[in-house]
């Protein structure tokens, strides 16, 4: 065990719910709750000398004897509990008064408010988890979608650790193998390890790879698909929004942290979470493509996995139009040709002949659609599910790295594992691969936490919230 110390937190919501918990950990959990917790007959209850695993009934009373609540309180002792060490949860009555007053008198019987994400660090310190589960928990908390919820789980559950062993599993033993070559040479050949070590490096490689690629995906699953709208001033963007908007009412959040400049919402499509960025900045120029919209609008659409563009059919088509296109032909998405409840002054045969040159674009799909009536609705939503979960995500059993800090630990494996490639390619010596061999084995430890700074590893579980 790596403290003494023991700690406590409110580990609920703030907000008044019908029960609150609160959580101690530590060598000192069980006495100390021991000292405050009374039964039915007014007699100490002593939580040391109570089997592991159990439920207790009783009252929590202050220094003078005076009842702060009727409490249940849990006991799971070390080291079968979330952190490793005895821990001890009292389920009080709801509120953030009376939670607060059982913390302090915890307090004053000598344990320590814990800091945030303490308990998850102790179980990570304690070996109970590793660094990849940890940042699952906290991802389990703040998963927005079904699929990101699930791929959380898969990593808590230990999927990316066990991953991450084996691959290290397999870097270790030839390092290991070509440092007893090379103390031994005598009784160990090096004789064709450069073939060896090309296939291995190879197998090693593909597997980074395809995590990497995964990658991708894994933070669409998480942040969300990020989605453009895009058009001209006055096309009906904010409208749009509004109306699509509308139709999710329910599961629609704001994004704190937003520019009034980009409008960002989120909402579900399906099981798929899309993050909407309305461009509103374009607005903001006047009849010239030139401006500071532009360049914000630019960097969202430079950021962009999704586009929908958004086109006026009840004026005549004009520059703007095409240069909309034009700056997201390369990016998945839809043509809205919006206001069709007016009368066109165009036909869309004459978009297709004017600007839909470029291949990209002519794989849009387009949609007749109305902000204001909402046609076109139902069919751009169909669209969305069926081209977001069946071709971009194709979500399945496998594993999506969806941390940025463990996505560039396997950057940093990828790049040792093709120095490594080179060298063997080259012809160098042996004894040159280790260096790269070992490379890549602590990048890949830093996923799992194995090779991490402690100051790194603070920084991680001070994202947590309180009592987790
Ligand atoms: P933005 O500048 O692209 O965000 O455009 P707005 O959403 O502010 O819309 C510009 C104007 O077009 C507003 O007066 C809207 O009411 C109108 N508008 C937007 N969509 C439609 C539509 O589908 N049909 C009709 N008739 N008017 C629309």
């Amino acid at each position: 065990m790596f403290y003494q110390e023991t700690i406590a937190a409110i580990a609920t919501s703030s907000k008044n719910g019908s029960i609150s918990v609160l959580r101690i950990s530590g060598e000192k959990a069980c006495e100390t709750v021991s000292r405050i917790f009374f039964n039915k007959q007014g007699e100490t209850i002593d939580l040391c000398s109570c089997e592991t695993h159990t439920i207790h009934y009783g009252f929590i009373k202050n220094e003078k004897k005076e009842l702060l609540d009727e409490v249940l309180v849990l006991l799971m002792k070390a080291p079968r509990s979330y952190t490793a060490e005895d821990v001890v949860e009292i389920h009080c009555h709801g509120g953030s008064f009376i939670c607060q007053m059982i913390l302090n008198l915890l307090i004053q019987e000598g344990v320590r408010m814990a800091e945030p994400g303490e308990f998850t660090k102790r179980a990570f310190l304690n070996g109970r988890i590793d660094l990849s589960q940890a940042e699952a928990v906290m991802d389990v908390i703040q998963s927005k979608s079904r699929i990101a919820l699930e791929n959380s789980l898969t990593q808590l559950r230990g999927d990316v650790k066990e991953k991450i062993r084996a691959l290290r599993e397999m870097i270790l033993q030839d390092i290991a193998f070509l440092e007893a070559a090379l103390d031994d040479p005598e009784h160990i050949s090096l004789e064709n390890f450069s073939d060896t070590m090309k296939e291995h490096t190879g197998t090693l490689r593909q597997e980074v790879a395809h995590l990497l690629k995964n990658s991708q995906n894994g933070r669409l699953i998480r942040e969300g698909i990020r989605t453009v709208i895009a058009g001209k001033p006055n096309v009906g963007k904010s409208s749009f929004l509004n109306c699509i908007l509308r139709e999710n009412r329910a599961i629609v959040t704001d994004i704190p942290g937003t520019t009034r400049d980009t409008l960002e919402e989120e909402m579900m499509i399906g099981s798929t979470l899309l993050h909407l960025i309305d461009t509103a900045g374009i607005r903001d120029t006047e009849d010239t493509i030139e401006g500071i919209g532009i360049d914000k609008a630019k960097t969202a659409i430079g950021e962009a996995d999704l586009v929908l563009c958004l086109l006026d059919t009840s004026v005549p088509l004009t520059k703007e139009d095409a240069y909309v296109l034009e700056e997201t032909k390369n990016l998945p998405g839809v043509i809205l040709l919006n206001k069709s409840d007016l009368e066109p002054a165009w036909k869309p045969e004459e978009m297709q002949d004017k600007f839909l040159s470029d291949e990209n674009l002519q794989e849009r799909k387009i949609i007749f659609f109305s902000a204001k009536t909402g046609e076109g609705l139902p069919e751009l939503e169909e669209y969305l599910e069926s081209l977001l979960i069946q071709e971009k995500i194709s979500y399945n059993d496998e594993l999506y790295i969806t941390n940025a800090r463990q996505k560039q630990a396997l950057v940093d494996t990828a790049e040792s594992l093709k120095q490594l490639a080179q060298s063997i390619e080259a012809g160098m010596p042996e004894d040159l691969y280790s260096i790269d061999l070992y490379n890549a084995y602590e990048a890949l430890g830093k996923i799992v936490g194995e090779t991490v700074e402690d100051d790194i590893v603070d920084k991680i579980f001070k994202e947590f919230c309180m009592g987790k």
